[in-house]
């Protein structure tokens, strides 16, 4: 497999703050370049580099650097240079921008974008700024159905599957490419792949990727290292979650209402999903939502009604890692029910279905986990589960389970649990 960094950029988002090249941005000790040099394989990577390349050169050459360093002496954008690497039809190529701090398992990407026998798979997860990020729509399948740049509507309404910048190519891909020309990743090599028909495909991951390309965000990645979101050392370590229930917890519950909309948030969601996301905490959201089985809304309505809500925490720079929902209901004989959903399933609370999937997807240490619901079955699946309930916003079920604490809503445990 061909590594490729791309450090050309000028930086301009920087420049008020360092005039160095951001593959130099320094963390601790440690430089990103350094990092780089350190996660892959060294006479794997090839450096391609524009703006100031010589002095990055001068100091790969210091560290005795065994890849391949280029210079470009007209900038080619984000995707024109690839086209040299076409040649090397039966490889496939790690594309990562060189102005991110990362620390991800390449074997696990690598296995992913095989299996899907992809031609191009993007690295994706949701940020706290989707709105200015290149986001993806995917099927169950996790293949791409649609690509939206940053130059969008703004009222526009999707998941917050945003690209990371790193990317797997098959490198016959590059074919695609005009030689010599300045082109862009996303507009002249990815978008025209969906529209081809080429197989493009999603990895979600809830790994470290983060760009550090604007001065909030370096120093949001200094913060994140002393909090352990991001690890030098660690690898493979499991991760820890807080599950979520999603009516009565992030959004109000209307009793007797067929479906409770779930950007109803309460206030304070936002905070403490903030507070969150910079923990070391992922944030799933588990969801019986029986109004499907029931007739009452679509699996179609309920999923855009997911996508807006994701599109409005977004807005407010917070997000959920992933979203769990069960659309099935037991009690068959109901007028207007939708029958494939009607069944006794294994994921409907208080069934720990939906929090083993998780698990698996995220690799997932459920001990040291938290279910955070309001309701008995949200306990019961937490018990089942081997995570530790919180009940909030119901203080009958909190003397009943003979909780502890008692906590009026989701910023009360957030709080309690996250220090600082
Ligand atoms: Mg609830």
């Amino acid at each position: 497999m061909k590594i490729i960094i791309l450090a050309g950029g000028k930086g301009t988002r920087l420049q008020k703050f360092s005039k160095k090249p951001k593959i130099f941005l320094k963390f601790g000790k440690t430089r990103l370049i350094d990092l780089y040099l350190k996660i892959f394989n060294n006479k794997d990577i090839n450096f391609i580099l524009g703006n100031k390349g010589k002095d990055i050169k001068k100091y790969l050459d210091n560290k005795k650097f065994k890849g391949k360093v280029i210079i470009e002496e007209k900038p080619l954008g984000t995707a024109g240079y690839l086209k040299n690497f076409q040649k090397f039809s039966t490889e496939d190529v790690l594309v990562i921008m060189g102005d991110i701090l990362t620390k991800f398992n390449i074997k696990k990407f690598l296995k992913f974008h095989k299996k899907k026998k992809s031609d191009i798979s993007l690295f994706v997860h949701p940020n706290n700024h989707p709105y200015d990020s290149d986001l993806v729509d995917v099927n169950a399948n996790n293949k791409v159905l649609r690509f939206y740049s940053k130059e969008r509507k703004k009222d526009h309404v999707s998941d917050n599957l945003a690209t990371a910048g790193i990317y797997l190519f098959k490198s016959k891909i590059f074919k695609l490419l005009k030689k010599n020309k300045k082109q862009d990743l996303s507009k002249n090599l990815i978008q025209k792949a969906i529209k081809k028909n080429f197989l493009v495909y999603a990895y979600k991951s809830a790994e470290y990727v983060k760009d550090v390309g604007t001065p909030e965000r370096y120093f949001q990645a200094i913060k994140d290292i002393k909090n352990k979101k991001f690890n030098f050392s660690n690898k493979n370590k499991k991760n820890v979650a807080i599950f979520l229930d999603r009516d009565g917890v992030l959004n109000k519950e209307k009793k007797n209402f067929r479906y409770s909309n779930p950007c109803n948030f309460y206030p304070k969601v936002f905070s403490s999903l903030k507070k969150i996301n910079q923990s070391k905490y992922l944030s799933i959201l588990i969801t019986n939502q029986p109004a499907v089985a029931k007739g009452f809304i679509t699996k179609s309505y309920l999923e855009y009604s997911h996508k807006k809500m994701q599109t409005e925490l977004g807005k407010n720079n917070v997000y959920l890692n992933d979203i769990f929902y069960c659309p099935h209901h037991p009690d068959k004989g109901f007028k207007g029910e939708i029958k494939k959903f009607k069944k006794n399933c294994s994921c409907r609370k208080p069934k720990p279905g939906m929090i083993f999937q998780a698990q698996k997807y995220y690799n997932i240490d459920l001990n040291k986990s938290y279910f955070v619901g309001n309701s008995i079955d949200d306990y019961k699946a937490a018990k089942a589960a081997g995570v530790k309930p919180i009940i909030v916003n119901n203080l009958e079920l909190t003397k009943k389970i003979k909780q502890k604490k008692t906590f009026a809503n989701l910023g009360s445990f957030a709080n309690s649990l996250i220090k600082k």
